[in-house]
């Protein structure tokens, strides 16, 4: 059995796990519903316990299928769902905060973040995390595709975002040169999502070179390169039950000096600041 996921501290109390399972696209297609709900399930028997999920995706079905995952066996498991920024007025956002918790039928989610920034005021959606929060129906609030500009203003109104969930892999470093310093200095974890830009950068030769040097492949360097920073969380996703197993498999992958000098020639860190990129 491999070794239990590690945490991360979240700046208001408790801890994330630093590895979960992602679902964008998962509830699209009703004929992969049973595909797609075994795979969590097979994440949650590898010892994975943190689910990433909106009600966004699959117009809500997504969030169903993490129901139907995580029925007889929710106690354990870390829940982050986000509000889509068109309902997160104060009385919309505990509105679709309610939904998601009846379509994943439990009574909280460990972390909700607000899916990107929209049209109401942020202090209105402050509001509704707080109240939500009051109510026991969320452990924690966050944000995602929050840039630093966001995050200083954010931070002027409430300083008790627990995580900024953001587009982060080795094709896209650029949060390193801004974002991701800003949110460590205040202990908020960064979620890396995309964290193998939806298989996209797989064929690049120097992940080839560094996967064949430890008998692994390219998803799980690109995976390992994330998880050496103790406080970034990565969430891929994965239908497939080989994908959920060799991206579980990347928790055990050490790179070496040689490995990481390959990797930043490869995909360079930005040496002046980008605007954050979204999928
Ligand atoms: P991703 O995790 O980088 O990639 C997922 C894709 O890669 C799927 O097509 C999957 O195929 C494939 N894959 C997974 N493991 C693989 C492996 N070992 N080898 C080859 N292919 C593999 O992309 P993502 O889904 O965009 O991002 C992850 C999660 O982050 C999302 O699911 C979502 O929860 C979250 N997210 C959040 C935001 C936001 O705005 N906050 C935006 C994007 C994503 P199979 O499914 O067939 O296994």
């Amino acid at each position: 059995m491999s070794s239990p996921i590690p945490s991360t501290p979240l700046p208001g109390g408790g801890t994330i796990p630093i590895y979960g399972l992602g679902t964008w696209f998962m509830g699209e297609d009703a004929r992969r519903r049973a595909g797609e709900v075994a795979a969590l399930r097979l994440g949650f028997d590898l010892g994975v316990t943190l689910v990433d999920t909106a009600e966004m995706y699959g117009s809500g079905r997504a969030e169903e299928i993490v129901g139907e995952a995580i029925a007889g066996r929710r106690d354990g498991l870390f829940i982050v769902s986000k509000v889509l920024p068109e309902n997160a007025t104060r009385r919309g956002t505990v509105a679709a905060c309610e939904r998601s918790l009846k379509r994943m039928r439990t009574d909280r989610i460990d972390l909700y973040l607000l899916h990107w920034r929209g049209s109401p005021p942020l202090a209105e959606t402050l509001e509704g995390f707080a109240a939500l929060r009051r109510d026991g129906k969320i452990g924690a609030w966050g944000v995602s595709n929050f840039d630093t500009a966001d995050m200083h203003e954010l931070e002027r109104l409430d300083g008790g975002c627990a995580s900024n969930q953001v587009l982060y892999n080795l094709t896209r470093r650029g949060i390193e040169y801004d974002l991701l310093p800003w949110c460590r200095r205040r202990r908020i974890p960064i979620m890396a999502y995309s964290p193998i830009e939806q298989g996209r950068m797989l064929s690049h030769p120097t992940l080839a070179m560094v996967a064949a040097r430890h008998e692994a492949t390219p998803a799980q360097v690109a995976l390992a390169w994330l998880l050496r920073q103790k406080d970034v969380v990565v969430i891929p996703k994965a239908a497939d039950p080989d994908h959920v197993r060799e991206n579980r498999a990347a928790l055990g992958l050490r790179l070496t000096a040689d490995d990481l000098a390959a990797l930043d020639q490869a995909f360079p860190a930005p040496k002046r600041k980008q605007p954050l990129a979204m999928l």
